[in-house]
């Protein structure tokens, strides 16, 4: 656990979230402030601080991301209508919090391009 890591705190249970799914690899949990009417995050339980410093030993661990992050879109009901998986990547891709995370949006339709 990564000090001043809010989503390392959220992993260790220091602070609360929505969970929804967690597992021995990813925690996921609703967005604090919802931008579509599902609006999870994915995150690893590993700090890694943007998609930039993921390495090779993290392979399984991104491919395991996606499938959780199918396994949710079907469970929330957006994999039929359609969804979205984010990553923002640093200042100009938007990051706030630089603990890897995935955004996975969906309920709404999307507009392109993102702004
Ligand atoms: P990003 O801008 O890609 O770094 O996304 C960070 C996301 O974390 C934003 O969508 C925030 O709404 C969300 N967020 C910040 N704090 C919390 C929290 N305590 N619980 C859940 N989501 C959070
Ligand atoms: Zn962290």
């Amino acid at each position: 656990m990564v000090d001043n890591c809010l989503f390392c705190k959220i992993v260790a249970g220091v602070i609360p979230a929505d969970k929804v799914y967690e597992d021995e690899l990813v925690v996921a949990f609703k967005d604090i402030d919802p931008q579509a009417p599902v609006h999870l995050l994915i995150i690893p339980r590993k700090h890694i601080a943007r998609i930039t410093d993921i390495t090779d030993e993290d392979n399984l661990l991104i491919a395991h991301i996606h499938q959780v992050a199918v396994m949710l879109a079907k469970d929330f009901d957006i994999a039929e209508p359609g969804f979205r998986l984010v990553n923002n990547c640093n200042e100009d891709g938007g990051q706030a919090v630089y603990h890897l995370h995935y955004h996975l949006l969906g309920g709404r339709k999307m507009a392109w391009p993102p702004g």
